[in-house]
């Protein structure tokens, strides 16, 4: 049960300790591994479990450094939750030179333009906004491979449901795709129906 067991690239270790983790939480010694697999996930977690760094571990684990396309798309239901994201991951992948931009509402369309036409590795962000971004092609879904849906109950909620619908199908087929989720509603099962193929799941 350590951080230095799960394979990980010594640049990520270096963050994660950086960070102030020395154990990882029961869901981070439980998903942190399938994830880096490339495998699809469902984490029925709370918040407060260490989710988060579950999934940033898992894409930044997995992201190539050498060009600087979108790899990785996270969204979520809240501005501040997406930026709080943006803040772990850029944290965890100081040490790997990750690119990371927080697409939400409410801030300036021309300012996450010129941040994504100047090259992003992972983008976290509401679902509005980034598909906003998508339908603009100021974001490029092409080298897209994995696909994080953080609250996934909380979005559904929040009356999201189209937008996620529409962001997946603009999506590259077969990408990775990861759900964290404190309730499993019945929209919330229907989507890792459809968008999810053998998923691995964790209950915490
Ligand atoms: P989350 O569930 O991702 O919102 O994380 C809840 C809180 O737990 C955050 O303040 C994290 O910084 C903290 N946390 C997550 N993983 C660990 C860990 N392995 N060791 C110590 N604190 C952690």
């Amino acid at each position: 049960d350590s951080f230095d067991a799960m394979g990980l690239q010594e640049n990520l270790l270096r963050g994660i300790y950086a960070y102030g983790f020395e154990k990882p939480s029961a869901i981070q010694q439980r998903g942190i591994v399938p994830f880096c697999k490339g495998l699809d996930v469902i984490q029925q977690a709370q918040s407060g479990t260490g989710k988060t760094a579950t999934f940033c571990s898992g894409i930044l684990q997995q992201l190539d450094y050498v060009t600087v396309e979108c790899q990785a798309l996270v969204l979520a239901p809240t501005r501040e939750l997406a930026q709080q994201i943006e803040k772990v991951m850029r944290a965890l992948g100081d040490y790997l030179g990750v690119k990371v931009h927080a697409c939400v509402g409410g801030t300036s369309v021309r300012e996450d333009q010129r941040i994504l036409s100047s090259g992003v590795h992972v983008v976290v962000g509401t679902p509005g906004r980034v598909f906003d971004m998508l339908r603009r092609q100021s974001l490029r879904p092409d080298y897209i491979k994995i696909f994080v849906l953080d609250e996934a109950d909380e979005m559904l909620s929040r009356g999201f449901k189209d937008q996620i619908y529409d962001i997946f199908q603009l999506l590259p087929p077969k990408i990775q795709v990861g759900v964290f989720s404190a309730t499993m509603p019945p929209e919330a099962l229907e989507i890792t129906r459809k968008f999810m193929n053998k998923p691995v799941r964790i209950l915490v």
